[in-house]
Parts: C-alpha cells; sequence; structure tokens
C-alpha cells in the first residue's frame, strides 16, 4: 500500500511561482509529489490512513541543491595535509559525515566537484543503495586538468591520488573523461584556468578549447553535465566556446563573456561562500600565496556578476564548500551573498532549487510540484522575508528526500 503522507497549512514556495501560497497542501506517494496547492477538504478524506503533517504556516519549499562542493576536504586554512595524509578510504568516510550536515541544513542533492580518490561516486553508491542516510550526489569523481594545473600541485615523487587527473592533449583529454563516466560520473568537471589553492597565476588559461570540447562530447554522448572551473576570461571563453554548461566562479567575466553566457545558454555558479578565504584566512593560517590572490579576484567577482545578473545570465547556487572556512553544512550562506549581488530572495531560492536542478538536466527535481520528487524542507519562518534564516538550523525543522524523513528537530505548532 502507498505510503500517504500529507503537509497541510503550508506556505508553500514551490520554486515555480514568484510568489509564496499561503494555507497550501501538499500531498506525497511514496517518493513522489501527488497534488500542491490550495487547500482541498475533499482531497485529505480520500487519502485514508495518510501521515498528516500540520505546518502551522511553517514554509514548505523544495530540497536544495548545492551544485559545487568538494567532500574530500572540511574547510581547513590548508587542504594539504588532509590531501597528503587522508587516504581515499579514510577521506570517503569523513566525507559521509560532511554531506549529512548539508543534508540536515535542508541540502538535498549535493554536486561534488572534484574529489580525491573517487570518494564521491562511492558514497552516491552507497546513498543509493540505502547503506547510509545522505543527500543525493550528483558525482564528478575527478576533475581534468593539465600537467601543473589547478589541481595538479605535488612535485614529482609525491605521490598523492588527488582531485585531478592530469592530461595534455585532445586524446588524452577524452581518455580522462571517458574514465570518469566508466566510473560512474555525471559531471565531467574542467580546470579551464588556474586557481587560487595552487601555486602560479589564478587566471591563466589551461585546459584548451579542444581539449575541453573532446571532453564536453565524451560527457553529451551520454547525456552528462558539464562543469568548468574558470576565473580569468579566456578560460571562461574558452570553456563557453567548447560548449561546458556551467561556469564556476567566473570571476572576471566580460562583456563579450556575457553574451557568450546568453548565446550559449549557460550556466554561472559564482561561488561567492568561496571568499571566507579572505573574511577567515589571514588570521586563520591560509598562505599568503593563496589569500594574495583571492583577494585580487574578489576586485572584480561582485562587479562581473551583478553586470552578469542585470544581463539574465542565469545564476545557480554552489558554495565550493569544503575550501577554506567554506563548511559543509553552511550551504545556505551563499543564497545570502546572491541577494546582496542583486537576486530577489525568491530569485535565490530558485538559484539554489529549480534553476539548480535545470542545470544539473534533474527534471525531477528542484520543484514542488505533481509528479515531482518529493525532496522537501520544512521551515520554521519565510526566508522570503529573510534569506539568512535558511542558515540557521534550529529553524530547518524537517528534511525529507523522496518522501523519506531524513532530518527531523520536532515541529511545534
Ligand atoms: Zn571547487
Amino acid at each position: 500500500m502507498a505510503h500517504v503522507l500529507i503537509f497541510k497549512n503550508a506556505t508553500l514556495i514551490d520554486g515555480i511561482g514568484s510568489t509564496a501560497q499561503k494555507d497550501a497542501l501538499v500531498i506525497v506517494e511514496n517518493e513522489r509529489i501527488t497534488y500542491a496547492g490550495m487547500y482541498d477538504e475533499t482531497l485529505i478524506q480520500q487519502a485514508r490512513e495518510a501521515e498528516i503533517v500540520d505546518l502551522h504556516g511553517m514554509t514548505l519549499m523544495p530540497g536544495m541543491i548545492d551544485t559545487h562542493v568538494h567532500l574530500c576536504m572540511a574547510g581547513e586554512a590548508s587542504t594539504f595535509t588532509a590531501m597528503v595524509m587522508d587516504t581515499p578510504a579514510f577521506a570517503a568516510i569523513k566525507g559521509v559525515e560532511r554531506a549529512k550536515r548539508s543534508l540536515a541544513a535542508g541540502f538535498t542533492t549535493l554536486r561534488t566537484m572534484g574529489e580525491k580518490g573517487h570518494i564521491d561516486i562511492a558514497i552516491k553508491k552507497a546513498v543509493e543503495e540505502g547503506i547510509i542516510v545522505g543527500p543525493r550526489i550528483f558525482a564528478s569523481g575527478k576533475a581534468l586538468t593539465i600537467t601543473g594545473g589547478h589541481g595538479d600541485m605535488f612535485p614529482p615523487g609525491v605521490n598523492v591520488d588527488g582531485i585531478g587527473v592530469v592530461l595534455d592533449g585532445v586524446d588524452e583529454a577524452r581518455r580522462a573523461a571517458r574514465e570518469q563516466l566508466k566510473l560512474g560520473a555525471d559531471n565531467i568537471k574542467m580546470m579551464a584556468t588556474g586557481g587560487g589553492m595552487s601555486p602560479g597565476p589564478g587566471t591563466v588559461a589551461q585546459l584548451t578549447i579542444d581539449e575541453m570540447k573532446a571532453a564536453v562530447e565524451e560527457a553529451v554522448k551520454f547525456e552528462k553535465v558539464t562543469a568548468a572551473h574558470a576565473i580569468g576570461v579566456d578560460g571562461i571563453h574558452n570553456a563557453l566556446n567548447a560548449g561546458v554548461r556551467t561556469i564556476e566562479h567566473g570571476t572576471f567575466l566580460d562583456e563579450a563573456g556575457i553574451e557568450l553566457f546568453l548565446e550559449k545558454k549557460a550556466y554561472l555558479v559564482p561561488t561567492l561562500a568561496a571568499f571566507k578565504t579572505i573574511k577567515y584566512g589571514r588570521a586563520g593560517g591560509v598562505p599568503e600565496h593563496h589569500i594574495k590572490k583571492v583577494e585580487y579576484y574578489q576586485t572584480a567577482h561582485e562587479a562581473n556578476l551583478q553586470k552578469a545578473i542585470a544581463a539574465g545570465v542565469k545564476i545557480v547556487a554552489g558554495t565550493d564548500a569544503g575550501t577554506p572556512f567554506n563548511y559543509h553544512g553552511e550551504n545556505a550562506y551563499e543564497l545570502e551573498c546572491l541577494v546582496r549581488n542583486g537576486l530577489s530572495e525568491m530569485d535565490a531560492i530558485k538559484s539554489a532549487t529549480q534553476l539548480a536542478a535545470e542545470a544539473l538536466q534533474l527534471s525531477d527535481l528542484g520543484v514542488i510540484a505533481a509528479g515531482k520528487i518529493a525532496d522537501l524542507v520544512v521551515v520554521d519562518g519565510n526566508p522570503l522575508h529573510d534569506i539568512r534564516l535558511l542558515q540557521e538550523k534550529r529553524r530547518i525543522k524537517q528534511v525529507y528526500k523522496g518522501g523519506q524523513l531524513v532530518h527531523n528537530s520536532p515541529v511545534t505548532g
């Protein structure tokens, strides 16, 4: 018999509409939503032996999606020790606990963006097989990078199972993408430029257009998604021209880049939470070369993002959780940052729900509507009035994944 779950007296943010709906009713049968809309007494009477949850006006919203996390890192000032000393097995165990923190914070889906030892794919399988409780993992396995590129920071002789797979040339790019797909990747992550955490300039282009094109071709063949880490403007253009679907960071985005975004219908993941590196880093022991670079990025990042928002580029929430002081479970901070840069509260929520699901081609997730999977969050308060509510643990009352209660603080009337 179907397990029926009824939410009544909900303030519904469905991920579709432009306003919240008061006194809404949502009905879930097993893992899917069968009804979301106006209160209807007859629907409640028809559903015999249903479990009824009276929300007393609390908000019901879609489970959120963080499109950029690293489970093998925990927000340490320098990740080198964890990168060298944690075996993939130990990193996987730590990664499970980190993923659970995001789930309890209302994030029911995480896209991992480069993990040592392919731990994300193992965690994904353990969640799917019901061995552990965790968020849905949309995995990249290892990120594709060039020799000496972002993610290839260890000198010869130091044999580390790092977050990157090193390649040079089109054929190697194709093979590296195929390897990730073979292991079960949902997404191919590419390093289009240098970055903050690796030595060397962060803005220079790294993977070539042709290398990225080859990886994109392989991913698209299997209907998988692609993403590119891109700080400098040349790398942003290269990635967009190669057909990459989501651009991460996008710091030195220019007018031509904004045009390309619109033309290619690509998504920008500005990872504003990653600037916690500056906020806490100098006192917290982040290496000076890293802070200097990120400070330089910040001079351009928000101004260019605001231009992109004004031009109508699709903005998707992703935190880069795991980078310095950017902790798993604090994912909703990104929404506050997006609001500060010009998104409305509703658009910030959509960037972490409907639009994030669209970017990842997850057509069953991200909205509360009949037929969709019941990934739901009960929030005490209305985040449309103050987006920062979503960061308060005590306000994330319940989290459902596929209709199953996976996090619960007692719902009070
Ligand atoms: Zn990242």
